[in-house]
């Protein structure tokens, strides 16, 4: 029996966006039954299903969870532990390649705010926000009609579904920023300031939004939460490896036959899914591709059998990200691709820090030059060299992703690099490559 889908399950369905249609295919269900247990019970199930955050840095989410400091039974609260408690929602995807949290809340919201009910309920949280990508219109009217029909229905609100328990939802628009992505600038943003990342910690989980302990929580890992109530964490853990469980969402783009949205368990394989969307596209072979958006270092041919889940990926040289596979055929250049997406961070960078705000810049010359054939040899040195002043002294992760793309070509197609520069620079180098034509 195929493990999969999951999270998917519904999109195929008519009209899969509606209340009823989510109902009608026991949408709900799993807040009935978490509303029936304690919050605590809630977090152990979350702890012991091993999900961990789809957002792309793999945190134990019930782990996140009890970060929250929780009044003591009998005790008056001190501290942060007598401030409100808050659920907010990153639904700023925009790491480029990453499109799955978007499709997601187009076909299924309701998934996303059952999740998020529950979410709220088992951390104590009475107020959630989920805090949407500026640009994606569309999912956010989408979203404002769902809360609005889960609030007729009673599933939002005072007193839910009879529990005594309240939570109000709000739905806010970002105005397009990528650092917004990073869950402290978020915060700023939604309080009213220009969104750049604090320092951490203090992690959001003691002092978030307003300064008071905040879950901050992907998409796709909300949206996991009611079939991890429903199914258990037993039968959460079967989907792939003991460390990395769950259906997962990939993400295929570029040169593929068929790109699009792929539910496989955790673990699953390049060559699998490559399998799923018909390979890449006729006549022509993989060059390099990225197992989780931008901001993970290239994968290779050599890598089509990692394990696409957190740990094996990080064991083979990258990062699992946001499972955005973004595929590229020998007819793409790396160089030029690399250019793009180092133009995207530079063009992104909030200025906060110097080595990204300063060294993103430079990159992009540098890049520039090699692309339009008037690099030197001395270039590729200074690529390296920029990329480590920027890497491990940059503020974010924004500063240090910026650098993967580069670092990795480098690693793997140095040649490509060399045979764009002119022959006397060549010759320094003591190479003599051609383009292919
Ligand atoms: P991180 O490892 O610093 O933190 C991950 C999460 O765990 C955060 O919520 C953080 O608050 C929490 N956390 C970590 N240590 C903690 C502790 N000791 N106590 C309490 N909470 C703790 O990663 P990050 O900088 O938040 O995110 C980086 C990732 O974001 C990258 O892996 C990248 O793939 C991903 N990313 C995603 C997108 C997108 O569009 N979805 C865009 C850019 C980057
Ligand atoms: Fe801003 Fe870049 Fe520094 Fe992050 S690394 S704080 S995006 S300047």
């Amino acid at each position: 029996m195929p493990l999969t889908p999951v999270l998917t399950t519904r999109w195929g369905a008519d009209r899969s966006w509606r209340l009823s249609t989510y109902e009608s295919l026991e949408g709900y269900a799993a807040l009935r039954t978490a509303l029936s247990m304690q919050p605590d019970e809630l977090v152990t199930l979350v702890k012991d299903s091993g999900l961990r955050g789809r957002g792309g840095a793999g945190f134990p989410t019930g782990m996140k969870w009890s970060f929250i400091p929780q009044p003591k039974p009998g005790e008056e609260p001190t501290g942060p532990a007598a401030l409100p408690k808050y659920l907010v929602v990153n639904a700023d995807e925009g790491e480029p390649g990453t499109c799955k949290d978007l499709p997601l809340m187009m076909a299924d919201p309701h998934s996303l705010i059952e999740g998020v009910i529950i979410s709220s309920y088992a951390i104590r949280s009475k107020l959630a926000v989920i805090y949407v990508r500026g640009e994606a219109v569309h999912a956010h009217r989408r979203l404002m009609n769902a809360v609005g029909e889960a609030y007729a229905a009673g599933y939002l609100g005072r007193d839910i579904l009879g529990s005594g328990y309240d939570l109000d939802l709000i739905v806010h628009a970002g105005a397009g920023a990528y650092i917004c992505g990073e869950e402290t600038a978020l915060l700023d943003s939604l309080e009213g300031y220009r969104g750049q990342p604090r320092l951490k910690p203090p992690f959001p989980a003691v002092a978030g939004l307003y300064g008071a302990p905040t879950v901050i929580n992907n998409v796709e890992t909300l949206a996991s939460v009611p079939f991890v109530v429903r199914g258990g964490a037993e039968w959460f853990k079967a989907f792939g490896p003991e460390k990395s469980p769950g259906p997962k969402i990939y993400s295929l783009s570029g040169r593929v036959v068929r790109p699009g949205q792929y539910e496989a368990p955790m673990g699953t394989t390049m060559r699998e899914l490559l399998e799923m969307a018909g390979g890449v596209r006729p006549g022509h072979r993989l060059k390099f591709w990225t197992p989780g958006g931008s901001s993970t270092p290239y994968f290779t041919a050599e890598h089509l059998d990692v394990p696409l889940d957190f740990d094996s990926v990080a064991a083979a040289g990258s990062m699992l990200g946001t499972t955005a596979l973004m595929v590229f055929d020998e007819t793409d250049s790396i160089v030029e691709a690399t250019l793009r997406f180092t133009e995207f961070y530079a063009h992104e960078s909030c200025g906060k820090c110097t080595p990204c705000r300063e060294g993103t810049y430079w990159l992009v010359q540098i890049l520039e030059r090699i692309a339009h054939g008037r690099g030197t040899a001395q270039d590729l040195d200074i690529l390296v060299d920029t990329c480590d002043n920027i890497l491990g002294r940059s503020f974010c992760a924004l500063g240090d992703g910026a650098t993967s793309c580069i670092t990795s070509s480098l690693k793997y197609f140095r040649d490509d690099y060399v045979a764009l520069l002119p022959p006397e620079e060549q010759a320094r180098l003591g190479r003599s490559l051609r383009l292919e034509p």
